[in-house]
């Protein structure tokens, strides 16, 4: 498919890559008032040390060069200050985005770059380019035959024996403790050098390193392939990271950017179609260059390609291969495992811990027995679980494309048949016959164009976000503070860059952002809070999960607002349906990606049955895939016979069937649960028990369900209400109220049509230092019924001192955002307030400056959940 390519920047250089060098170029450059965006594929600068840990005393003393005293010589203080070096600067930066190919002018110049990353494909056109990147696309194909030494560093120690040498080359200092620095060399003859073979060089250096005492793998192996770059020249404005920054200033300064921007490529025949996301909300705008996505090279044909090797990703590989298909596991970070390992969240919150999960659990006991570990509780040390989950995937036989992103689909019609895989070794199509989408992002759907909620549907009501600190021996560290979108490069870029200012007195900071709600399918059956108060149940259940409602931030379903969750865990049952996409063949979702309300996700999201989810996943793509049939065609009785044997599910599940009810007494919400089944029949119930006795609650359902038969009543308790007790947006854990009684009223009021004069009336009694629900409560009604006179209040409010100004626009503003609570919320409630505000005044007055103002810097934000809600 031919996409149009957003050119999100022109700019004098564009660097690709950041090593230190490279941050200092940029910084040079920007201090002779040239315009400098930086693009790399990894989540921070300073890769030459950070991403191979390579420390070596000559490579930091170029830190020097700076002028600033590093004090932390770790990849935690490298990396912040090379942000703050840029920042500081005024050099604009995205991180996590893989260059495809050179753009060039209708004159065969070189005038920028095409990237991929999370949020799709993008251009930047420059007048010249400084590429600092480890495999240069720029640079000519460098021989990936014969005799290669592959080198890669680890921290702690490592198992020696299974190398050709094996060398303490430092130290590193972490938490007190001084940790060998181990240098690995192997010597590998390449047959063909192709990213198959590669990948497969990769995940066997990683599982022969590991040893009980390693601490961290490096996040990638040296294969030694950066070739040199051909001289620069005007037709050729490309640069080493070496370069002279007056050079290339010079250099910038002659050329231009060209017209006619083309990507020179080749058009190929495939059986299917590329296709990618549609592009970002922010680049919208943007001029455009045409991409035909079928002219990227073919990568191997897989009978299960996953995408994602995350928390339900390995598993879903590990069985999908175990079970005889040639299986692909494509994952953007170096460590199976995603939040559980590279999120560094390593306890089990509830959970169903069987089947799978109980393998893995005493796996990664048995690695290191000795050391006090539980088995089924989770709390493992992170790079063992990482290490167990390499082993098990090399010793399945799948492959594994660590580094490398799936950034777009292969289809036929509604048919996912394989993905667009953008790695350090170039960006390919790879062929399948069943995919899972373990992205937890529902990436691999959303790039086909299937079936998906995004992050923000109504309301920027976004479960809290964490990007935590690493450190090489500390089992967890969970944190929230954050909203960030997972489909969204800027927001990344501005999570990460806090995350590195943050945590720049710690070793390390996480490469994964720890969110826990994304974007999810839109599945044969979503999931809805009250199935699992109903004890639903299902024919095709593939797990059964255990947890609470966990929801981490303010809920969205009535039932909730009505009569809020506690903290009693329910077991769960998960159907095959939920994870199937609404009238799409050929991919499956797993994990955070599954179709399910997003108040009832926290029930069905803890590790334990997300690892057991995806393992069953796994095992249904590759019956698919070997068996030649669709999802839809495989029998489920025996899918879950399989499950029963591996004791993901129990026995007496091969006889259930679609099925509701079994309300124990104890249930809080049974009436509400029954009431939202069947909302039409209880209608008449409620109607008629109002009509006998008229209360506050049956009001509130009413008005909920649409019937302004409460509307007076409403209204009544509203006027006679004093403002109560609101609800503050909280970080960590959601139990409880996330509105007043007040603020429900309001709300349900909200759906009646009534009068506004009540509600006016709690507006002008409202103050800026209240509570962020009251503000929510308020602002959907005057968003949803404007009314004029609320205009002035609304104003008042705004201009009240430090209500306004919390959008982070810029890196900078993202950095004085920075607290030092790891689940910091005085930010989010903040910006909240100001947001939800600016949105109630914009309705009542479409020609406020101050709400447009206010609106345009969140919608020109680098939040996604902000700048989604301030456009609406
Ligand atoms: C802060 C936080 C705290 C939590 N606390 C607990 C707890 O205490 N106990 C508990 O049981 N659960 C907890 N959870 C929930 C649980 O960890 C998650 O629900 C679960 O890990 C999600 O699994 P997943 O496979 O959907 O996502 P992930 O584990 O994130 O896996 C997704 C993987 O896909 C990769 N990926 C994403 N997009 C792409 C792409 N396009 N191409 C290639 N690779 C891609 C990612 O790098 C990642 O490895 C917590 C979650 C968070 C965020």
């Amino acid at each position: 498919m031919k996409i149009q390519v957003p050119v999100i920047r022109k700019t004098d250089v564009l660097v690709i890559g950041g090593t230190a060098a490279a941050c200092h170029l940029a910084s040079a450059l920007r201090r002779k008032n040239r315009s400098v965006f930086c693009v790399t594929p990894y989540t921070y600068f300073g890769e030459e040390l950070c991403a191979r840990l390579d420390f070596a005393p000559e490579k930091l003393e170029r830190l020097n060069r700076f002028g600033i005293t590093v004090w932390n010589r770790n990849p935690a203080g490298i990396k912040q200050l090379l942000d703050s070096v840029l920042i500081s600067a005024g050099v604009e930066y995205l991180y996590q985005n893989n260059p495809v190919a050179p753009l060039f002018d209708a004159a065969g110049c070189v005038r920028g770059c095409l990237f991929a990353g999370r949020s799709g494909f993008f251009a930047v056109a420059a007048h010249a380019v400084v590429d600092a990147s480890a495999n240069s696309v720029f640079a000519p194909a460098p021989a990936r035959s014969g005799r290669h030494t592959v080198t890669l560093n680890v921290i702690g120690g490592a198992a020696a024996e299974n190398f050709d040498r094996a060398e303490t080359v430092g130290r590193c200092d972490c938490s007190g403790k001084s940790l060998p620095l181990v240098h690995l060399e192997k010597e590998y003859d390449l047959a063909d050098g192709s990213i198959a073979e590669l990948s497969r060089i990769d995940l066997e250096m990683r599982t022969l390193a590991w040893a009980p005492e390693t601490l961290r793998i490096a996040d990638e192996c040296d294969f030694g392939f950066r070739s040199a770059l051909p001289a620069a020249s005007p037709e050729f404005p490309v640069y080493p990271d070496t370069a002279d920054a007056d050079e290339v200033a010079a250099a910038a300064e002659a050329n231009g950017f060209g017209t006619g921007w083309n990507f020179a490529e080749k058009g190929r025949k495939y059986p299917f179609d590329a296709v990618s996301f549609d592009t970002l909300f922010r680049w919208k705008e943007c001029e455009t260059i045409p991409f035909e996505l079928n002219s990227l090279p073919p990568d191997a044909e897989y009978d299960v390609l996953v995408c994602g090797g995350g928390t339900g990703g390995a598993p879903a590989a590990i069985s999908a291969a175990r079970a005889g298909a040639k299986t692909l596991c494509v994952e953007k970070l170096s460590i199976p495992g995603g939040i559980c390992t590279a999120g560094r969240i390593a306890s089990y919150w509830f959970g169903n811990c069987c089947g799978f999960t109980e393998e893995m659990d005493l796996g990664v006991g048995a690695m290191a027995p000795a050391d006090g570990y539980v088995p089924l509780k989770g709390h493992s040390p992170m790079e063992r679980k990482g290490a167990w989950l390499t082993r098990e995937l090399f010793r399945s036989g799948s492959e594994v494309r660590f580094n490398t992103l799936c950034v777009g689909a292969a289809v036929q019609g509604r048919k996912v048949c394989g993905a667009i895989l953008a790695g350090p070794w170039g960006v390919t199509l790879a062929a399948a016959k069943a995919a899972v989408d373990a992205s937890g992002n529902a990436d691999l759907v959303a790039a086909a164009g299937g079936p998906t909620r995004p992050l923000v549907e109504a309301e920027p009501a976004v479960q809290g976000a964490g990007l935590p600190p690493y450190e090489l021996d500390k089992p967890c560290f969970n944190t929230d503070y954050l909203f960030s979108c997972d489909s969204d490069t800027v927001d990344a870029t501005a999570s990460f860059t806090m995350a590195h200012d943050k945590f720049a007195n710690h070793f390390d900071v996480a490469q994964i952002l720890d969110t826990r709600e994304r974007r999810r399918i839109v599945g044969e059956l979503e999931l809805q809070p009250q199935d699992f108060f109903a004890h639903r149940r299902y024919g095709d259940t593939v797990v059964i999960a255990r947890s609470n409602f966990d929801t981490h931030g303010f809920v969205l379903h009535p039932m909730f607002l009505l009569k809020p969750a506690e903290h009693q865990p329910y077991y769960a049952n998960v159907p095959f349906r939920a994870l199937l996409p609404k009238a799409w063949e050929g991919v499956l979702a797993t994990g955070l990606g599954v179709s399910a309300h997003r108040d009832c996700m926290p029930l069905i999201r803890m590790q334990p049955d997300v690892q057991n989810q995806g393992y069953a996943a796994g095992l249904a793509a590759a019956t698919a895939a070997l068996e030649g049939k669709g999802f839809r065609e495989i029998a489920i009785r025996e899918l879950q016979r399989k499950l029963v044997s591996v004791k993901i599910l129990p026995e007496t599940i091969l006889t259930e069937v679609d099925s509701c009810g079994g309300f124990e007494d104890e249930d809080t919400h049974k009436e509400l649960a029954d009431l939202f089944l069947a909302p039409q029949e209880a209608e008449a119930r409620l109607l008629a028990k109002f009509a006998a006795s008229p209360d506050l609650e049956t009001a509130e359902l009413l008005a909920f369900l649409g019937n302004p038969a409460g509307t007076e009543l409403l209204e009544q308790t509203i006027r006679e209400t004093a403002w109560d007790s609101g609800w503050a947006y909280r970080g960590m854990g959601q139990f409880g109220r996330s509105a007043s009684p007040q603020d429900v009223a309001i709300m349900a009021y909200r759906h009646t049509g009534g009068d506004a004069a009540p509600v006016l009336e709690k507006l002008k009694a409202l103050t800026p230092a209240a509570e962020f629900s009251h503000f929510r409560a308020v602002s959907l009604y005057f968003s949803a019924r404007p009314c004029p006179e609320a205009i002035p209040e609304l104003e008042r409010l705004l201009q009240s001192e430090g209500f306004r100004g919390h959008a982070f626009r810029t890196h900078s503003d993202v950095l004085d955002g920075v607290r030092g609570s790891v689940v910091d919320t005085t930010v989010r409630n903040a910006q909240l307030k100001e947001l939800y505000t600016a949105k109630a005044l914009k309705a009542c007055d479409p020609g406020s400056r101050t709400a447009a103002e206010t609106l345009r810097q969140y919608r020109e934000g680098m939040q996604s959940c902000y700048a989604l809600f301030a456009a609406d």
